[in-house]
């Protein structure tokens, strides 16, 4: 690994590949790109500037340079000059320059450091341009050049080595086994038929066991027939943050394989919207047909159980706001079922200025989160999202994300800020009825 720094940005290199070989990798991957859709996206922005005002890099900083439109500038100028009706006259006239090995290094930072991939920008280009697709769409010509921050590399050799970032998956069992004990609560793995297939953010693995615990509790409160199983357990996105596809299809589809292999009906994703987007809507088309199994959220399923009163809740009692995470419920749709379930633990619901659809993304989507090196961005973003959960003067702070809550939690110690980041899930499981 190489790691640079210039007066703009940061970036690292992996692999052996000349700078040359590198553009022309970061090429070939962005004009493979080029459907008629990101076509038509890269064609039609007209420079209207609205999509600044919904990133949350640009309104933390004021930085034009975090213009979501201007993250793109890379990938236009790829299509302009090999893909576009005109491309043999841009070229042969010079019109548009080819991007070079520095203009790669720079976009690194614009493109993985500041952008969530949250889809705040899309939800507000009068040209219906998305944005969040399109970068990444790019990071995936980033892989190809072996220009990666180096924390995302990192993940990414892991995950390619174990099928996980938090461990392979021969250790599940034993890691299972220590959470069942630890928390007092049955955990089945690998057997070998289960109605349902129950999955962990790589968090759940490790320091936030509780989550998981949790969910077995309520599992195994309706007397549900499941197992987790080491041949597909880790509900991530790692594969997409960081721009490899492929590793990203062979994670998904270990967990659809599984789910079939076992007789699954259903595949539980966690409180994390990590795997939401890729298992949820990707991985049909990578299977070229309609999922043989349902895939759901776990805030879907508490939803769910709550409202055919298959478990009841006790009623808290207090104001809370919620933070909506962006892959759940912006890219995902779920707006009103994590509001069904505040409402039966008794919540009295004040939104944040920005909540629903268009919520501020926590900062640290997109692997944010784990490039330490955009930690000095990403609290600049929690700003924002302290400023508006203060104006609530809410009692409580709620969140559906296990990712969200890990980076909220982060901004608020860094800001010194004594509020908690509280788990929907886990209230639901301490406050469950007999
Ligand atoms: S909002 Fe859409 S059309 Fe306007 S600058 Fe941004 S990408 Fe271009
Ligand atoms: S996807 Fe989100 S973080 Fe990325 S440019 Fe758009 S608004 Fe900004």
């Amino acid at each position: 690994m190489n790691s640079a720094a210039t007066a703009t940005a940061a970036f690292d290199k992996q692999g052996q590949q000349s700078d040359e070989q590198r553009v022309d990798a970061a090429m070939q991957s962005f004009v493979r790109e080029f459907g008629l859709t990101a076509a038509l996206h890269v064609e039609s922005c007209v420079h209207c500037g609205l999509c600044a005002d919904a990133c949350q890099f640009y309104l933390a900083t004021g930085d034009a340079k975090y213009t979501p439109a201007l993250k793109l500038e890379p990938l236009r100028r790829a299509y302009l000059r090999e893909v576009s009706p005109f491309a043999p006259l841009v070229r042969a006239l010079g019109l548009v320059r080819k991007p070079g090995i520095a203009d790669l290094e720079q976009w690194q930072e614009l493109i993985y450091d500041s952008c969530n991939m949250c889809g705040r920008c899309t939800l507000v280009c009068p040209m219906g341009i998305d944005i969040a697709e399109l970068v990444r769409g790019a990071r995936h010509g980033m892989f190809k050049a072996g220009l990666v921050p180096e924390r995302l590399a990192l993940m990414d050799r892991t995950a390619r080595q174990w099928g996980s970032t938090a461990t392979p998956g021969e250790d599940l069992p034993d890691i299972l086994a220590e959470i069942s004990a630890r928390h007092g609560v049955a955990i089945p793995c690998d057997l070998a038929q289960a109605e349902i297939l129950v999955t962990a953010a790589p968090a759940e693995l490790g320091e936030h066991t509780k989550a998981l615990a949790d969910a077995a509790k309520m599992l195994n409160r309706i007397g549900a027939k499941w197992t987790m199983h080491q041949a597909g357990f880790d509900a991530s996105n790692v594969g997409f943050n960081n721009g490899d596809v492929e590793l990203q299809e062979r994670l998904t589809r270990a967990l659809i394989d599984t789910a079939v292999k076992i007789g699954a009906k259903t595949v539980l994703l966690p409180e994390c919207g990590h795997a939401y987007g890729a298992a949820r809507w990707e991985a049909a088309r990578w299977y070229g047909q309609a999922l043989p199994v349902r895939v759901i959220h776990m805030t879907e399923f508490l939803d769910e159980l709550i409202t055919s009163q298959q478990i009841r809740v006790a009623r808290i009692g207090a104001t809370a706001t919620f933070h909506d995470p962006c892959q759940i419920v912006r890219r995902g749709g779920l707006e009103a079922a994590a509001r069904r379930v505040l409402a039966a633990l008794g919540f009295e619901l004040i939104e944040l200025k920005d909540h629903g659809v268009t919520g501020l993304c926590c900062g640290g989507g997109g692997g944010v989160v784990s490039n330490q090196r955009s930690a000095p961005l990403r609290h600049k973003v929690f700003e924002l999202k302290r400023q508006q959960v203060e104006a609530t003067g809410a009692e409580r702070f709620v969140t559906s994300c296990g990712q969200c809550r890990i980076t909220l939690e982060m901004g608020a110690r860094h800001a010194q800020w004594g509020r908690q980041t509280e788990s929907l899930l886990e209230l639901v499981a301490d406050n469950l009825l007999d």
